[in-house]
């Protein structure tokens, strides 16, 4: 008799340690590779070390809200939505990182993705959808591929090199529905790109909007993200600025809030001002050589105003790990910009 209770005890034991151990996995606020980032985040708070974590490990996944999560891989980052039946993902990315979204979002969910989102027509964010597809068709559930109207007819432009759309938001601004979740859907301009666009998960309070402002790490990729129009990028980010959100993932560096708008503005105001002065203050006829083509006195111009934009920037940004790699770029984009579109 006593042998039984101890059996009993021990096995006892040995459920109630299941449950707990359940039940703590259950209760973990976020799932990664890298343990460190095991918590919630606050509006403003940044994924810590995630340069450093997304250089060693497959991917680095965040929870951002009940359903809602940012995954990053290598050079860019994934969104994706957890409903009661499916998962939706926001940009496949490329270069094999769209198998890292599958395997991030197997350690939060056994349900198959179910919705796919395309950002805009860059390869870079959409090169891997087929991976999608496929994995859509090995679990026997049906996909649906959610593109706006501009990144649908980009598609078109370029011959469809990635699979098309199952689902066009034929309004601007419009919106889709995914389990419970409202999406708004809106295109804003020749921003990044003509067709760019911004999706608010309402419920989640997250703002997805690619390509547009680098949070932490301050300084974006070259010529401001590949930037078509200064100005129609300011208007588009004060615009999202009096959204409903908390969080936002831009594609790259870490988990965004209203703040990193606020620091890119004033960083594209600081490049203006830069630029302008240079403008005014390098005179253009020192670089006339008659014997030369006209071509080559605008270049040698536009190089003395870049140097004297970039040595005036330096004295805030200096410090930037990224200055003397971007920073020029930045200051030639503008140059453009300032020559080619009227200020209002
Ligand atoms: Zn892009």
């Amino acid at each position: 008799m006593p042998s039984l209770i101890q059996n009993t005890r021990t096995i006892l034991g040995a459920i109630s340690f299941a449950v707990l151990t359940t039940v703590c996995i259950l209760a973990m606020p976020i799932i990664s590779h890298a343990d460190e980032t095991a918590s919630m985040l606050q509006p403003g708070e940044y994924i810590q070390g995630l340069a450093h974590k997304r250089a060693k490990e497959p991917f680095v996944l965040q929870r951002l809200t009940e359903r809602t999560y940012m995954v990053s891989v290598r050079t860019h980052n994934s969104t994706f939505y957890v409903s009661d039946t499916g998962v939706l993902v926001f940009d496949p990315l490329s270069e094999g990182m769209g198998q890292k979204i599958l395997d991030a979002i197997r350690f939060t969910t056994d349900l198959p993705v179910t919705g796919l989102v395309y950002s805009h027509y860059h390869t870079d964010h959409l090169a891997d959808a087929q991976l999608f597809v496929d994995a859509a068709k090995a679990e026997g559930v049906s996909l649906r591929i959610i593109a706006p109207m501009a990144v649908a007819e980009q598609g078109e432009r370029y011959g469809n090199a990635f699979p098309v759309p199952t689902e066009i938001i034929q309004k601007n601004p419009g919106s889709f529905s995914f389990g419970k979740l409202s999406v708004r859907v809106e295109t804003l301009g020749d921003t990044h790109s003509v067709d760019n666009t911004m999706f608010l998960l309402e419920q989640e309070k997250v703002l997805v909007y690619p390509d547009t402002v680098e949070p932490e790490d301050l300084l974006p990729f070259f010529r401001l993200v590949g930037i078509l129009e200064v100005v129609a990028m300011e208007e588009a980010l004060r615009y999202v600025k009096t959204l409903d959100w908390e969080f936002l993932n831009t594609g790259h560096g870490n988990v965004g809030s209203k703040g990193d708008i606020d620091r890119h503005l004033e960083l594209i105001n600081d490049i203006r001002d830069a630029t302008g002065t240079a403008l005014k203050e390098v005179p253009f006829e020192k670089f006339i050589a008659p014997p030369s083509d006209a071509m080559l006195w605008v270049y040698n111009f536009q190089e003395a105003v870049a140097d004297s934009a970039v040595e005036k920037l330096r004295l805030k940004y200096g410090k930037q790990p990224r200055f003397d790699a971007v920073m020029r770029s930045h200051v030639e984009v503008m140059t453009h910009n300032l020559i080619h579109y009227p200020s209002k």
